[in-house]
C-alpha cells in the first residue's frame, strides 16, 4: 500500500489555470458556453473554473450539476439501491455548448452516461469534456477535449485521490496503490 503526492497546492492551482487557459484558447469569449459538473468530483472543478473565468473575463458562466447514477450502464453492479442525488441545471441547454466537467476520467462510462442524461434534457449545439486528471483505462471511445494532467501507469485498483480546500481542507492530488 502506498500513497504518492503528485500535485500539491501550487501545482494544482497551476493545473486548473492551465485547464482554463486551454478552454479559453478555443472559446475566447466563452460564448454560448455553459459548465456542467458531474457529481460529485466534478463539482469543485466546475466551481474553480467558473471562478477563474470570472477573474479573467468578468463573466459568470451558467453552472449546472448532473447526477448520472441511474444512467450508468452498470449501476446494478455498483449497488441495488443507488443513492440518488440531484441534477440541478437551472437553464436551457438547447443550442448551448456544454462543457462537461469531471475530476478524473477513467473508463469513460460516467461520461457516456452523462451525455445520455443531457440529451434527455434538450439538444445542445455541442458537448465538450474537461477533466483535471486522465488516468487512462478507457473502455469506451471517449477522450477529453481539455485535460490538465495525464497520470500514466495507474493500475485498475489504484486510485487517484483529488482533494479540494473547500471540501477537504487542502488542495492535493495523490496516487494511491493497494
Ligand atoms: P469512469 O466512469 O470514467 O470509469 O470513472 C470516472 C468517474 O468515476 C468520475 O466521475 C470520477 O469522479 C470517478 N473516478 C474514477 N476513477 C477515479 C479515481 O481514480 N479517482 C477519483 N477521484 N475519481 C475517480
Ligand atoms: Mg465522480
Amino acid at each position: 500500500k502506498s500513497k504518492k503526492v503528485i500535485a500539491g497546492e501550487r501545482k494544482m492551482a497551476g493545473l486548473l489555470e492551465r485547464l482554463a487557459e486551454s478552454i479559453l484558447k478555443s472559446h475566447p469569449h466563452l460564448e454560448d458556453l455553459v459548465l456542467i459538473g458531474i457529481r460529485c468530483g466534478g463539482i469543485p472543478v466546475t466551481n474553480r473554473l467558473k471562478e477563474i473565468f470570472k477573474k479573467r473575463l468578468g463573466l459568470e458562466l451558467p453552472v449546472g450539476y448532473l447526477d448520472i447514477t441511474l444512467y450508468r450502464d452498470d449501476w446494478t453492479r455498483i449497488s441495488q439501491h443507488p443513492e440518488i442525488k440531484k441534477t440541478e441545471i437551472p437553464f436551457s441547454i438547447e443550442d448551448k455548448i456544454i462543457l462537461l466537467v469531471d475530476d478524473v476520467l477513467f473508463t469513460g462510462r460516467t461520461v457516456r452516461a452523462a451525455m445520455d442524461a443531457l440529451i434527455d434534457l434538450g439538444r445542445p449545439k455541442k458537448i465538450e469534456l474537461a477533466v483535471l486528471v486522465d488516468r487512462g483505462g478507457r473502455e469506451f471511445p471517449i477522450e477529453p477535449t481539455f485535460c490538465a494532467m495525464k497520470v500514466k501507469k495507474v493500475a485498475p485498483f489504484d486510485y487517484v485521490s483529488v482533494y479540494f480546500k473547500e471540501l477537504h481542507g487542502k488542495d492535493q492530488i495523490c496516487l494511491e496503490s493497494k
